[in-house]
């Protein structure tokens, strides 16, 4: 995972995924903040970044506790919310997103 050094303290604490500053669930409103400005002028590739981060999440939550992964609520936390913007829309890019999701799913252990 290479995050942005913009994002501060805001970044996870892992394999809890929770935020390093804020102690909330990550990314953090903050930090989701700072990563629409850190990938304001190729938004495209803030969906990708962030799948890239849910495939680390979801091994390390999933690792921790099984059961508590929610594979729809993890793809709305660490990549949903980059597909729209109050300023401008993001590429569709819910097929490829999706391939990846099953992707990830299927990489999964038992
Ligand atoms: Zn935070």
């Amino acid at each position: 995972m290479n995050l942005p050094p913009r994002l501060g303290r805001h970044t996870p604490v892992r394999p809890l995924w929770i935020c390093r500053a804020c102690a909330g669930p990550w990314p953090c409103s903050l930090a989701r903040l700072l990563l629409k400005a850190e990938y304001w002028d190729r938004r495209a590739d803030l969906p990708v970044q962030m799948t890239t981060v849910l495939y680390e999440a979801v091994a390390d939550l999933h690792r921790l506790d099984p059961a508590a992964v929610d594979p729809a609520a993890m793809f709305n936390r660490f990549v949903g919310w980059t597909r729209r913007n109050h300023l401008g829309r993001i590429p569709d890019l819910s097929a490829q997103l999706a391939a990846l999701d099953a992707e990830l799913l299927r990489r999964l252990p038992d």
